[in-house]
């Protein structure tokens, strides 16, 4: 069964539905113009922004283990600032949006963000 990429919901049964295309050049389908303008956008915020993405987690990672050994706070910022950067950029991985549909997936990792923020805070206390 065949569901838009976006909602998540079951596709009409139509002949022509929205398509868009997805990273390494897959199409997908979408139940209505809706849902693909605001799928569209996503994956236009997702290409613009997943090099800084990539670059902020491997330092706040990188902080995390270093604070690890040794320097608490330096953690407790790290996880703070990953979790700020999870929230700004709810990127999930193509297993999750198959699974979910992306406003799902957004909604989820902001959740996961928050999460992460919060166990920064529990490590103030
Ligand atoms: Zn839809």
């Amino acid at each position: 069964m065949e569901k838009c990429c976006y909602c998540n919901k079951k596709l009409p049964e139509k002949e022509e539905l929205p398509q868009i295309l997805v990273e390494d050049n897959r199409v997908r389908l979408c139940c209505d113009e809706n849902c693909a303008q605001q799928a569209q956008a996503f994956l236009q915020y997702y290409e613009r922004y997943k090099g800084l993405f990539a670059v902020l987690t491997v330092f706040c990672i990188g902080f995390m283990i270093y604070g690890s050994v040794g320097n608490l706070r330096l953690c407790q910022y790290a996880f703070l600032a990953m979790g700020a950067v999870i929230v700004v950029f709810p990127f999930c991985t193509p297993t999750s949006i198959d699974l979910w549909g992306l406003k799902r997936s957004k909604v989820i990792g902001r959740i996961l963000g928050v999460l992460v923020i919060l166990v920064g805070f529990l490590f103030a206390s």
